[in-house]
This record gives C-alpha cells, structure tokens and sequence, in this order.
C-alpha cells in the first residue's frame, strides 16, 4: 500500500527579525511533510502521474536519473506502493559493476530495476524519454512534465486557502532544478501573487525556456506571474559553498527546520540576499520547503 499524502502541507510564519526590520515576512510552506515515503515535490509531481499510470493499466513506470537521483528514489518507492514494477535507467555505465551508493541501494530495495548506461547514450535516452517499453509508463529525467506541472500547481491553490488575504503582496519562492515545481506554482496562483524561482544550476536563459514549455505542456499557454533568480547556484548543481553551508546551518538551529541543501537551502539562502537587496520591502515571502535532507549516513 502506497500510504497516503498529508494534505495540505503546514504553512508556517518564521519570526526573523531581518524581515521584520524590512517590514516583510517569512513563511514556510512545509512540504517536506507532505509523504513518508515519497518526499515533498516528487511526491506532489508524482501524484497525477500516479493516477494516470494506473489507469492506463501500466504494470510499471520507468524513469531516468543520476546515481543520486531523488526522483528515482521517489518512483522507486512510489512504485513498490503501488505494487507495480520500476525501472530506472541509470547515467553512468561504470556503476553497474560497483558497490551500490544508498541512493541506488534504497531504490533497489524498493524493487527498482536499475539499467546503467554510458553517458552519451545516457543523453539521448533521457531527452527522447519517450522510450517505449511494454506496459510501462514512462517518465521524464526529474520527473517533470505536464501532469506533473499540474499536481504542482495544488500547492498554490493550498496556499490560497491557507493564507486569508492572499494577494499582491506576496511572493511564493521555491528552488528550481527542472522547473516543474515552479511552473506548476505559477500556474496555480491566483491573480495578485507572483512566483519566484531560485535556479541551482548554472544555466541562465534556458530555463525559462523550460518553464514556458512545461506550462504549454500542461495548461496549453503561458504564464507571466512568475521569474528566475539565477545569482544563487553557489557554482552549480550539487555545489555548497561555505557561506551557504554557514547559512543553511544557521537557519536550521535558528528555526527547528532541518534545511535541505542541494535546493531548499539555495532558495532560502536567495531570499535572504534579496531582502538585504531592498527586494521585499513590506512584502510577505513564502518559502516552499521542496524535501528533506538527504539521510544521515
Ligand atoms: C527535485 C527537487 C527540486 C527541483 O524541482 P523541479 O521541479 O525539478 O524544479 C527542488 N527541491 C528539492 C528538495 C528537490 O528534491
């Protein structure tokens, strides 16, 4: 069984006096706790996926990703759940005959099948994505796509439930790898709000491309409530600079919320600068907390 999701998410104000001194406010959007077993913004791009897969009669899903890949793991659990089959093509051929690292392990338990495979190969697989494989649903590197962007989107609709006076004055922040969890944000709130992507990679203008096309691809148009701030990668995917990692350590002992570093932790780390940059001036800033730290090894 497949065990059910906390909805909605806790939105929670976290009393800075920074913010307060700007005349601004910070909140978090708790959504590392929305499932047990599938973490926060997998699980909520998962969900419509999920569905989808099921009534297609799918008997497993496939999918692609990185040796640390989260969103494997998540597919991997949300799979065993289900009791259907998994799949995860795997970039890296050389790993096929090493030791398991514990994110492949985890999915491995979960009953994955892992399929290594060279880089170069690797690239092409992932972006066709549309590998056909009998009775198996496919999914996208990240798991980004237009159901996906879709089930993201029920974030903001919780916020503006959550929230009384919802409005223009405020900012929905969240950290961007693919930009599914963004589009879908963006494309979920109402008039008055605005979406803020913290991108961490490097990679200035195609990602907005990304963000566009996944908005065609899940609501057929697209939007202009939201933006990228693209000054917060720490140097690229994966990098955690020791400002950061002071920053991100701060915050946690500060306020009891244990910080994610490869994303959460640049999205708050932005927030921060930008408000020293007179950026959100009386505005109120919710942070949504995409996942949970990787696990004590
Ligand atoms: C995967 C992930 C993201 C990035 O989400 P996208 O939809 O790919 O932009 C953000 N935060 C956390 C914690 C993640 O694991």
């Amino acid at each position: 069984m497949l065990p059910a999701a906390v909805l909605p998410t806790p939105l929670t104000r976290v009393d800075d006096p920074e913010f307060a001194a700007a005349g601004a406010e910070l909140w978090l959007k708790r959504d590392d706790l929305a499932h047990p077993t599938v973490p926060g913004n997998k699980w909520r791009k998962l969900a419509p996926n999920l569905e989808l897969a099921v009534a297609q009669g799918a008997r497993g899903l496939l999918t692609y990703g990185g040796a640390y890949s989260t969103h494997v793991r998540a597919v991997a659990a949300a799979a065993h759940g289900l009791g259907l089959a998994s799949v995860g093509v795997i970039r890296g051929a050389e790993l096929a005959g090493r030791p398991r690292n514990w994110s492949l392990a985890r999915a491995e338990r979960d009953g994955m099948v892992l399929e290594f495979v060279e880089r170069s190969a690797y690239r092409e697989a992932a972006a066709g994505g549309r590998e056909r494989r009998e009775g198996y649903y496919v999914l996208p590197e990240g798991g980004s796509n237009g159901p996906a962007v879709r089930g993201a989107a029920v974030i903001a609709g919780e916020l503006a439930a959550q929230q009384p006076d919802f409005g223009p004055g405020d900012v929905v922040c969240c950290a961007v790898g693919t930009g599914g969890t963004l589009a879908g944000i963006a494309a979920g709130l109402p008039e008055g709000p605005r979406a803020l992507g913290v991108a961490v990679l490097r990679g200035e203008g195609y990602l907005e491309g990304e963000v566009s096309a996944l908005h065609r691809a899940g609501y057929g148009r697209e939007f202009t409530n939201w933006r990228l701030a693209h000054g917060w990668h720490g140097g690229g995917y994966g990098k955690v600079p020791l400002e950061l990692e002071r920053f991100a350590h701060w915050f946690q002992g500060a306020y009891g919320v244990p910080v994610e570093r490869r994303y959460v932790a640049k999205a708050l780390w932005a927030v921060y600068g930008l408000l020293r940059a007179g950026e959100f001036g009386g505005r109120r800033v919710t942070v949504v907390v995409t996942g949970v730290p990787d696990p004590e090894r």
